[in-house]
């Protein structure tokens, strides 16, 4: 069986890692370098990770593994009807298609947008990187990991951040949790303009509801756009981003969606760790395997600056403290969810407990 996947990112990757082997396997990719970390863009921006540790696969993996890895290649259409993918170097045939297409980031709608950058690339990182060092200051627009990613490292890193966000909590926690979180990175330099709606860019700054904040380096970390097109281009049915059931299935037969392109009702994941894991599930299912991946029970642990937050489950909602580093989510009398700052050992023996109903302590 021949398995073709469009997108070297990590749900492309690890699928190629678990096919391999067992399937003929092909990774289609139009960037042009190899696989590398976006989680760890932002440290490389702050200077606290060399290039090439950004790349962590040896340049033998694929060959080792029997992985048919085309770099600078770029999926254009796919025949249905022929079973091929279509690319920019020439023709795939597949018994099984993978989109793990991924996503960009959103781009501002406001006016002087040319004067902002947003981060999604290794490109994207070096570009940013290189104005940091000749600004010493950067402005960030977002709330969400990405943004307070960014913020901490830059900060972290000795230079002045400051980040403008349009609502009045991070990453769209309560009150409590949001204080917590600002807090620490305003301990170590970041200034915040909360509920300050951006109207408009230029060259030193941005205009806002709330004055103009000064500023030549500015980055948008605020959301991400699925890549659809090529399935879109192809017939396939998309929403925000490609439609997929619960077992990755796309509108078209023996074609599937994986990572930040799919879109499970109304959920796009949006994160390395759910790539990865719809990548396992999917790899299952392909070998014939039951599996399913559970969009409505999520979780994902991030660092800002040195601060370990991990959110599960549901994080809204009725919270109570459980001690001064976890407050738990519940629906009727349930858990449901947690966040838990600072011990991410303990977080996933609690993400244990909530999926399992088990008694919380
Ligand atoms: C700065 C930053 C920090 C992040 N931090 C974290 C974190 O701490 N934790 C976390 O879990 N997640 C984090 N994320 C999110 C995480 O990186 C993404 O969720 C993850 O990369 C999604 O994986 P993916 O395989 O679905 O897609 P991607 O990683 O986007 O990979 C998709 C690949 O497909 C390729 N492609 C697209 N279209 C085509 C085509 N037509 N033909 C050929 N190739 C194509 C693209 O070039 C790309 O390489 C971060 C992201 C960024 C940008």
């Amino acid at each position: 069986m021949k398995v073709v996947i469009v997108g070297n990112g990590p749900g492309g990757v690890e699928l190629a890692k678990n096919l391999s082997g067992e399937f003929e396997v092909a990774v289609i990719e139009r960037e042009e370098l190899p696989h590398y970390s976006k989680p760890m863009l932002s440290h490389y921006i702050a200077g606290f990770l060399p290039e090439e540790k950004l790349f962590p696969l040896p340049s033998d993996w694929y060959e080792k593994r029997g992985i048919d890895l085309h770099l600078g290649t770029s999926a254009v259409l796919i025949d249905r009807a022929k079973r091929v993918l279509v690319t920019s170097k020439g023709a795939f045939p597949y018994d099984a298609l993978v989109l793990a297409t991924g996503a960009r980031a959103r781009e501002p709608a406001f006016q002087g947008k040319e004067h902002m950058l947003t981060l999604r690339t290794f490109g994207d990182a070096r570009r940013i990187k290189e104005k940091l060092e000749e600004e010493g200051e950067m402005v960030i627009l977002g709330g969400g990991f990405i943004a307070l990613e960014l913020a901490g490292n830059v900060a972290k890193a000795g230079y002045k951040v400051k980040l403008v966000h349009r609502k009045r909590n991070l990453l769209r926690l309560d009150e409590e949790l949001s204080e917590r979180i600002r807090e620490e990175l305003e301990g170590i330099g970041v200034e915040f303009h909360l509920e300050t709606n951006v109207l408009s860019a230029s060259e030193n700054g941005l205009n806002t509801d709330r004055g103009h904040i000064p500023g030549r380096l500015k980055v948008c970390a605020f959301g991400i756009v699925p890549n659809k097109e090529l399935a879109v281009r192809s017939g396939i049915h998309a929403g925000r981003g490609i439609l997929i059931d619960d077992r990755f299935r796309t509108s078209a037969e023996d074609v599937y969606a994986i990572g930040d392109c799919a879109e499970y009702n109304g959920i796009i994941c949006g994160t390395a760790k759910a790539a990865t894991e719809h990548a396992k599930v999917l790899a299952n299912l392909l070998r014939g395997v039951e599996d399913r991946y559970d969009f409505n029970f999520r979780s994902t642990v991030f660092k800002f600056a040195d601060m370990n937050i991990a959110l599960i489950g549901r994080t809204q909602g009725e919270g109570k403290w459980l001690d001064e580093e976890t407050k738990v989510f519940y629906e009727d009398g349930k858990a449901v969810g947690a966040v838990v700052l600072g011990n991410v050992r303990r977080a996933f023996r609690l993400e244990n407990a909530i999926r399992e109903g088990l008694p919380i302590d």
